[in-house]
């Protein structure tokens, strides 16, 4: 028993769409309709339906709103990681930056209070030959010997 094809104006998404090829009249048949004889409601002839086209919206209309892959999604994800971790080594080489400044300060304050000690010294050491000359100068024996 043969379908009857229906008007394309109350087709659902799924028929299938097409024209008899006797008297041009066009038709709507439900999709499991394909490639079956029907019989034209119009002229009354045996038409074969035609298999649904490739391009069929009903075929494609779903899929084609999904436009990123997953494979993208899974690149996004891996670059996302590598920027985390390349994040994460520059917080760890400015913290170790940090200590090292701070350790160099308390470095550079202690090498200063060296210098200050050695200054000292040596401004002892200077005012005690002053000392030492000016009293040899006030003394008896000549500056020059040889
Ligand atoms: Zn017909």
């Amino acid at each position: 028993m043969p379908e009857i094809p229906h008007d394309p104006k109350l087709a659902a998404a799924t028929d299938i769409i097409f024209d008899c090829p006797f008297c041009g009249k066009n038709l709507a048949i439900d999709l499991r309709g394909a490639s079956l004889m029907v019989i034209c409601p119009d002229c009354g002839r045996n038409v074969q339906v035609p298999e649904p086209a490739p391009g069929d919206p009903a075929e494609e209309g779903p899929a084609a709103p999904i436009t990123v892959s997953a494979e993208a999604l899974a690149s996004a994800h891996t670059k996302i990681e590598r920027l985390v971790s390349t994040l994460e080594e520059i917080r760890d080489r400015r913290r170790y930056l940090e200590h090292l400044r701070t350790e160099n300060m308390a470095r550079f304050e202690q090498i200063g209070g060296e210098v200050e000690v050695i200054q000292n010294s040596l401004d002892r050491i200077v005012s005690l030959l002053q000392e030492a000359v000016a009293e040899k100068m006030s003394g008896s024996a000549p500056p020059q010997e040889s």
